[in-house]
C-alpha cells in the first residue's frame, strides 16, 4: 500500500516529490569538500562520463571559488546542475571515490557539484563569452542534451546556430522524461536560460523537422545540419495496448506527470512491465501520486534487471511491489484495462521459457508499459544517402561525420 495520498495541487504535489537530498549550504559544503583527498589519479574522474576534474572543483569550492568550481564543471559538460542531480551518481562518480574502499561514506560529489552550479546560474555568473561570427551557420535538429551541448559548442567557434526543437520546451528528456523528485521543471528551466545566455543560439520551439521537404530546406540554408533527435515512443512488444484506455507507454506517461503534475490520471491499481530504470521511475511516480497498489513485473529475475540496484530500492521504499519472472500475454478489457495476463517463466538451459499452464489474471485499472523506445527509422530513412546500421542507429565515421 502506496503511503502517499493522490495530490490534488502544486503545493500537494511537490510535497508528495520532494527531492530527498536538498541543495547543501555553504558550511556543509566546505565541511564535504574538506573530506576529499584530491587523488593524483582520481578514479572519480575516470568514472564520469564526461570527465568532470572532480578533485580540481572540490578543492575550488574549499577554497571559497564556488564560480570557479562552476567553470571546471562547464568546462566539461555544459548539464552540469542538470547532471549533479539526475546522473547516477552512485554507480558513476561516487562509486568509484576511494573511499569505497575503506568503509567510508564516498564524497558527496554530485551535490558539491550543484552546490557550485547554482550558486553560478543564481549569480548569474557569465562564465563563456562567443567569440565574433565566423560567418557559417549550423542547424540543429532537437533541443535535447545533445542538440544544446553541441549548439554551445558550435557557438565557441564562432558558429550561428538555430535549434529546431519540436516541443514546447528545451533540454529534452531532462525536462520530459526524468522523475520529478530528482529535478524539477523549474532547475531544468534555469539552467536553460543561463546556457543560452551565455551561448545566444537560437531555439525554435513547436517546430517539428519531419518531411524529405523540412530536411531539403535545412540543407539549402545551412553549411551544416546536426542530427540530435534522440529516440521515440515507447517500444510495443506485440501487446494489444492501442485498443485500450488507461495503458500507456512510460515516457508517456511521465512527459504527462512532469507537464501536469497533479493532473495527471493515475490508476488505482497500476501494473508497470519492464525492469529498467524508466520502469523503476514510472513505478515511483505512480505511488507518489497516490496510487493503493504498484506491481512492477518483470520477465525475468531481479539479477537479469536493467535497473541499476539503488533505483529498485527507491520504488521500494514508496511501496512499490516487484513482481519476478512474469511475462504479459495480454492486456485483459474491453475499452478500458481491466487486467493483465501473465505466464510465468523459467530459465531453462539458458534460455527464457514461459512455464506452460502458468497463466493467470492479475485485475488493476491503469497498466504502463516500460519496454524502451523505438528508433527514428521512418525519420531518419527520409535523409537521402544517410547510412543506417541494422539496428537503426545513424553510422558515423571517426568525427562523427555521416
Ligand atoms: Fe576526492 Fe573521492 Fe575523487 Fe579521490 S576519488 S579525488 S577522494 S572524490
Amino acid at each position: 500500500m502506496s503511503e502517499f495520498k493522490r495530490p490534488n495541487s502544486t503545493a500537494e504535489f511537490n510535497q508528495n516529490f520532494a527531492q530527498e537530498y536538498p541543495l547543501m549550504n555553504d558550511t556543509e559544503a566546505y565541511y564535504e569538500s574538506s573530506r576529499c583527498l584530491f587523488c593524483h589519479d582520481a578514479p572519480c574522474i575516470k568514472a564520469c562520463p564526461t570527465g568532470i576534474d572532480i578533485p580540481l572543483f572540490i578543492r575550488q569550492i574549499n577554497t571559497d571559488n564556488a564560480i570557479g568550481a562552476a567553470q571546471t564543471i562547464y568546462n566539461s559538460n555544459y548539464f552540469g546542475a542538470a547532471c549533479g542531480k539526475v546522473c547516477p551518481t552512485e554507480v558513476l562518480c561516487e562509486g568509484a571515490c576511494v573511499y569505497n574502499h575503506q568503509d567510508v561514506k564516498p564524497i558527496d560529489i554530485g551535490r558539491l557539484q550543484n552546490f557550485a552550479t547554482q550558486k553560478a546560474i543564481e549569480q548569474n555568473s557569465l562564465l563563456f563569452a562567443p567569440p565574433t561570427d565566423n560567418g557559417r551557420k549550423v542547424a540543429v535538429i532537437g533541443g535535447g542534451p545533445a542538440g544544446i551541448s553541441c549548439a554551445c559548442e558550435l557557438r565557441m567557434h564562432g558558429y550561428q546556430v538555430d535549434i529546431y526543437e519540436a516541443k514546447a520546451h528545451p533540454s529534452g528528456l531532462t525536462i520530459y522524461g526524468v522523475a520529478p523528485y530528482k529535478i524539477t521543471n523549474e532547475e531544468v528551466l534555469l539552467e536553460m536560460d543561463y546556457l543560452q545566455k551565455q551561448f545566444n543560439f537560437n531555439i525554435l520551439y513547436n517546430k517539428k523537422i519531419a518531411t524529405k521537404e523540412d530536411i531539403a530546406a535545412l540543407e539549402q540554408t545551412y553549411d551544416a545540419v546536426f542530427i540530435g533527435i534522440g529516440l521515440g515512443e515507447t517500444r510495443n512488444i506485440g501487446l494489444n495496448v492501442e485498443e485500450m484506455e488507461n495503458c500507456y507507454g512510460a515516457v508517456e506517461f511521465i512527459e504527462e506527470l512532469r507537464m501536469k503534475q497533479h493532473e495527471t490520471m493515475v490508476g488505482k491499481k497500476v501494473i508497470i512491465l519492464g525492469g529498467g530504470n524508466t520502469a523503476m521511475d514510472a513505478a515511483s511516480e505512480s505511488a507518489r501520486m497516490g496510487a493503493d497498489t504498484v506491481i512492477l513485473a518483470y520477465r525475468r529475475d531481479k539479477s537479469a534487471m536493467g535497473a541499476y540496484a539503488f533505483e529498485y530500492e527507491l520504488a521500494k521504499k514508496v511501496g512499490v511491489k516487484g513482481w519476478f519472472n512474469v511475462t504479459p500475454k495480454a492486456i485483459v478489457g474491453t475499452d478500458k484495462v481491466t487486467g493483465v495476463q501473465f505466464a510465468r517463466t523459467a530459465t531453462i538451459d539458458g534460455r527464457l521459457k514461459t512455464v506452460e499452464g502458468s497463466e493467470f489474471v492479475e485485475a488493476c485499472d491503469m497498466v504502463i508499459l516500460a519496454t524502451g523506445q523505438s528508433k527514428q527509422t521512418t525519420f531518419l530513412g527520409q535523409i537521402t544517402d544517410l547510412e543506417l546500421d541494422k539496428k537503426g542507429k545513424i553510422l558515423v565515421n571517426e568525427h562523427f561525420q555521416t
